[in-house]
């Protein structure tokens, strides 16, 4: 799939360039959409009580998932699905390693991401920066500018992670904050630390984008 959308987008880029810069970079950000929307792989995971806490967090709409595609092997917790439909992803080690009452945290803790509107706010950013990318590309036309901005935008995507981590950060305390006005603010840190338990965080993670797990407690605490 990946080498077909890419192919799709170099085919964009071929037919739009110059001219249409403003189209290519909806087509871009559109496909950025369609990739994170497409619908998760997994099955459906029917409880009502985690339904019913879905439809507090005001996502009656919302599904549950139970897979493993992106957590492999880890005890997860994400979301899929497009803004409209939802679906609220656990992994089978988060469901056999946190007591049931923890998981209800943890799916408020995602409703809070949705509800907040943090996916939809990068997404946003991805647009602006295609659109930048591309005026400045067609304002200077021609192979040798078109390969340095090619580059240099490589570069600052790869670089760029410190810049943008406060604000992820300041994300998953939101959610945080979020998950606790919904089941307490205990039973938010306690799925914190249960879940750093059975799922330690890599330590080669140079850039975290989630806050150390005393920075979240304490957050927490002071709410
Ligand atoms: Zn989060």
């Amino acid at each position: 799939m990946p080498y077909a959308f890419w192919t799709f987008r170099l085919l964009a880029f071929a037919f739009l360039m110059p001219g249409h810069w403003g189209l290519l970079a909806v087509l871009w950000a559109g496909g950025d959409c369609w990739r994170r929307w497409l619908p998760p792989e997994g099955e459906l995971l029917r409880d009502e009580t985690l339904q019913d806490m879905l439809r507090r967090c005001g996502l009656a709409e919302a599904g549950l998932w139970l897979s493993d595609a992106k957590a492999k092997g880890k005890a997860n917790a994400g979301f899929a699905g497009a803004p409209w439909r939802r679906r609220i992803v656990f992994s089978p080690a988060l469901c056999q390693g946190l007591p049931f009452e923890l998981q209800t945290a943890v799916l408020a803790h995602e409703a809070g991401h949705c509800r907040l509107r943090h996916e939809e706010q990068w997404l946003a950013g991805g647009f602006f920066f295609w659109m930048a990318l591309f005026a400045l590309m067609a304002a200077h036309w021609g192979v040798w500018p078109v390969a340095a901005l090619t580059v240099a935008a490589w570069v600052a995507v790869r670089q760029g992670r410190p810049l943008l981590a406060p604000l992820r950060r300041r994300w998953e305390f939101q959610a945080d904050a979020f998950a606790a006005a919904q089941v307490g603010a205990e039973a938010m840190a306690a799925a914190l630390e249960r879940l750093e338990e059975i799922s330690p965080p890599a330590p080669s993670a140079v850039v975290p984008y989630h806050p150390a797990l005393q920075e979240r407690l304490a957050r927490l605490r002071s709410l």
